[in-house]
């Protein structure tokens, strides 16, 4: 229980509003737990947010484009019980020397990009070639694992500026997984993602994440940081009287006591046109170096069944510029170089002296987690480490 002097008498207090804070306070609620959820932002839904922008009633994700995708039949049914879904599927397109191309790698970019109309098992054959020795290694390193899926010409087209302007660190140092994500298929399926369920909330994400919270059980207080000693769910007040479920950044709990971990924010700058539509889909890479932002979002595309709004005269464009965050900064991408990976692991280690807290989510995890991996992750943790709590407290 929460200190009487604080008014409160929660069972579990959650730092984080975002997607692994709402489903461990959902999962608690739906146990008869009471949680007080608390974010140092003025809404719920963390990085996934999104609002409807006044002027054009378009829904705007604040945080950068987020679409909805899993292949996990029990986060899948999970998420239906508080939205529904549209048919959106992603598409991704890339501007590369003034021409548009498919994402990701296929048979109709390869096709394209050599101005020949290869078969899946020719292009196959000539992708392979053009790995060169990557061929045969296990890679590593995205560098190395770019190479070996898509061969060098492509890789430099496609991956290597790109990926220079998302990350500004030497691809040799970041980790294969990172590149993992995207398909490279030999025909032509341009489907962004290989997942089996897809589609974005109906009425918007915050109305989903608003229904996952909708419960006498849980109370939500934001504008609050938990690490400000002046208001009372503090850390301080808090820590060895109440289980907390933490989803803020690791270093940052620990007071950066072995150094800070890198991540990388992202800088939005908004274009208003008076045009119906001004891409032509919903996101268009630009993988070149002299165009210094890395892609830009068009958010009415995602909603084309929202007739009214899609067929105005008026959009709104977002181009996404990619920096090292500094103090200050949203954190958005962990780097996740080597040393960052060792860093991590002592501070992980460091929890042990926690007893009471669960760490989780993107920034508690350090871990570049889509959200359906964050809501899995989160329904693991209440049954493995929060309720477990819940019901046999830690020994004070
Ligand atoms: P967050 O959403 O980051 O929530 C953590 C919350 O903790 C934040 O609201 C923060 O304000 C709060 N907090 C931190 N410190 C404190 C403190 N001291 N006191 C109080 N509160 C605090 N996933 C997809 O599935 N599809 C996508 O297309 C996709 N696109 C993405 C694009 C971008 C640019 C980014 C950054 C992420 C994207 N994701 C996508 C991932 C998705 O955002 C995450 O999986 C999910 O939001 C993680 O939820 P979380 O609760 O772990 O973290
Ligand atoms: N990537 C690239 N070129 C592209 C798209 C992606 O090099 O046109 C690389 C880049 O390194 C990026 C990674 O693939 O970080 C994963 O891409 P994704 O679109 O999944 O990135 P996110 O949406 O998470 O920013």
């Amino acid at each position: 229980m929460v200190h009487s002097d604080m008014h409160d008498n929660a069972d579990l207090v959650i730092v984080g509003a975002g997607l692994f804070g709402l489903t461990i306070a959902q999962q608690a609620a739906e146990n008869g737990y009471r949680s007080h959820i608390i974010d140092v932002r003025p809404h719920i839904g963390g990085n996934a947010y999104s609002y409807f922008d006044k002027e054009t009633g378009i829904e705007i994700h604040q945080y950068g484009a987020h679409l909805f995708h899993t292949s996990n039949k029990r986060v899948w049914d999970y998420v239906n019980r508080f939205t529904s879904f549209t048919h959106y599927v992603h598409h991704v397109y890339a501007t590369h020397n003034g021409e548009v191309f498919p994402l990701p790698i296929n048979l109709g970019t390869i096709n394209q990009f050599f101005r020949a109309a290869y078969t899946p098992d020719q292009a196959r054959a000539l992708i392979e070639k053009q790995a060169g020795e990557y061929a045969n290694v296990t890679p590593t390193n995205l560098n190395d694992q770019g190479i070996k899926l898509i061969g060098k010409p492509l890789y430099e087209a496609f991956i290597k500026n790109y990926t220079a302007k998302q990350w500004q660190t030497d691809p040799s140092q970041l980790p294969a997984s990172v590149i993992r994500r995207l398909p490279v298929r030999f025909t032509y399926d341009n489907h962004y993602f290989r997942d089996t369920f897809e589609g974005l909330p109906t009425d918007g994400y915050t109305k989903w994440f608003e229904r996952m919270i909708d419960d006498p059980h849980i109370e939500v207080t934001l504008s609050t940081d938990f690490f400000d000693a002046n208001q009372p769910l503090n850390k301080a007040n808090l820590r060895g009287n109440v289980p907390i479920v933490y989803t803020g950044p690791i270093d940052r709990y620990f007071d950066y006591q072995l150094g800070t971990l890198k991540w990388r924010t992202v800088d939005f700058k908004e274009h208003r046109y008076n045009e119906v539509n001004h891409l032509g889909c919903p996101v268009m890479n630009y993988v070149d170096a002299d165009v210094p932002f890395t892609r830009s979002i068009e958010f009415k595309n995602f909603n084309p069944e929202r007739t009214k709004v899609y067929e105005q005269k008026r959009t709104v464009v977002w181009d996404e510029y990619s920096r090292f965050a500094g103090k200050g900064d949203e954190p958005y991408y962990p780097v996740n170089t080597a040393a960052d990976r060792a860093m991590f692991a002592q501070y992980k280690a460091m929890e042990a002296r926690e007893p009471d807290v669960v760490f989780g989510g993107r920034l508690g995890g350090y871990a570049y987690f889509d959200m359906h991996q964050t809501i899995n992750a989160a329904l693991v943790a209440w049954e493995k480490q929060v309720l477990p709590l819940l019901t046999n407290p830690a020994e004070k």
